[in-house]
């Protein structure tokens, strides 16, 4: 085969193989050129909710280039992305009332982080901190690699990213001490905005911690009139057991962002909701405060059936039962790992499993995860370890056989690495 002139993402090319290509997407299925099903146990980096190629979200696709293609969102509107936003506030917590489009997670945090600036710039404060949580993943931008953890993935920008405040990762008997921090910011910074993951890490490795957190940073960041912004890019949707991991918390943020299972996984589309005083500080006959932000895909009206649909399927599907069908599953099935010396951190988030293969020192972390991955392929498994940190975030159509078998494949290739890692 001629090499391909293809650069991936996240992929060294110097140790990985060539890429496979899948020719079909079938439910919770990748099927390569040979005909080989693949169970896509990661939903395809966290996008696909429902399973692929949900017959609604692909009928709307295809009913929507009947009618559209592009269309400039700075001049017109249309009805997929009217709908799809009247829809969001419907569904999203109570008080967020506008909806800003665009094309990615990050994308959807860099708008965030506009807004919260532009909201202090245009009422004459001068707030431009943002504090964020350690192990925090916001996006690959330089925006949103500045607000996320630092470290070989971001090294070599380092130069160029803007210093933010960190808070701990709140570990079980120490979230009164973040809490103490957070306030200790606001009080002696100019902080605009906090911004975080709720209930779960994701990139982080999967680290999760308590609603009462997000309670408590809601309520400093209140008395301090500093914004909350949430990003629900991957655990909106019913990740975590709700259709947003903030309705745990039963709090509002000032700014939600949402992109992943928006569509169901099927096109790319983001959304940044936010309150209406945000809204009304850009409201103005000056110009200058006008929100300076656009892409040029913005509101793409095809994406924005897609996701109508989603919120259909949503709407008339028994979804969130599915996905209390799958938090029991994945409960059981992590139960069979409890007491077993090869894994430390057995945790849960509603549809979201992980556990950490506990290597042993001098095994060294950083092959851990692709040896992994590449035995998981072996056995018709996509499943990518975050270093030693397993986890399992299957789309919602999965089966109790199928996800049994990812365990049972957990089970031997963590006996295959550790009789080699020693
Ligand atoms: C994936 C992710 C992003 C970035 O989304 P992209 O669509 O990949 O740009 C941002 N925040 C969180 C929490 C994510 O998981």
């Amino acid at each position: 085969m001629s090499r391909s002139a293809v650069w991936h993402p996240f992929t060294q090319h110097a140790l990985e193989p060539p890429m496979a290509r899948i020719a079909s997407t079938d439910g919770a299925y990748l099927i390569d050129e040979d005909g080989n099903r693949i169970l896509d146990v990661i939903s395809s980096w966290w996008v696909i909710t429902h399973g692929h190629r949900h017959p609604t979200i692909m009928e709307a696709i295809r009913a929507a280039t009947d009618a559209y293609d592009q269309i400039i969102f700075a001049e017109f509107t249309h009805e997929p992305a009217e709908t799809l936003a009247a829809g969001l506030i419907e569904i999203a917590p109570a008080g967020l009332s506008h909806v800003f489009y665009s094309d990615s997670g990050s994308t959807s945090v860099e708008v965030a982080i506009k807004m919260a600036l532009g909201y202090f710039h245009n009422r004459g404060e001068a707030r431009d901190r943002i504090v964020v949580m350690e192990g925090s993943y916001h996006g690959d931008t330089i925006g949103t690699m500045s607000v996320g953890e630092r470290g070989v993935f971001n090294a070599a920008y380092e130069p160029l990213l803007f210093g933010v405040d960190r808070l701990p990762f709140p570990e079980a008997g120490c979230e009164q001490r973040m809490l103490e921090m957070f306030e200790d910011f606001c009080r002696a910074s100019r902080v605009a905005a906090l911004i975080i993951e709720p209930l779960v890490l994701g990139a982080g490795g999967m680290k999760i911690y308590g609603a009462e957190v997000l309670v408590g940073l809601k309520e400093i960041a209140e008395r301090y009139g500093c914004l909350f912004i949430a990003d629900e890019v991957m655990t909106g949707w019913g990740r975590t057991g709700t259709m947003f991991a903030c309705e745990q918390a039963k709090i509002t943020p000032d700014i939600l962002c949402t992109s992943k299972g928006l569509t169901g996984g099927a096109l790319p589309l983001a959304a940044t909701l936010c309150t209406g005083d945000i809204f009304d500080a850009h409201l103005s006959t000056d110009r200058r405060k006008t929100f300076f932000h656009s892409s040029s895909y913005t509101a793409n009206p095809i994406a924005c059936a897609a996701a109508v649909a989603n919120l259909e399927i949503w709407r008339n599907k028994p979804v969130l039962k599915r996905v209390k069908n799958l938090e029991a599953l994945q409960r059981k099935n992590l139960g069979r790992f409890r007491g077993d010396e090869r894994f430390a951190n057995i945790r849960q988030a509603g549809t979201i499993a992980a556990l950490d293969l506990i290597v042993p020192s001098g095994g060294y972390l950083a092959d851990v995860g692709p040896r992994m991955r590449r035995l998981f392929r072996e056995r018709g498994l996509l499943i990518r370890p975050l270093g030693n940190v397993l986890y399992l975030m299957p789309p919602y159509c999965v089966t109790a056989d199928e996800l049994g078998r990812a365990y049972d494949a957990i089970d031997e290739v963590a006996s295959i690495v550790l009789a080699s890692a020693g």
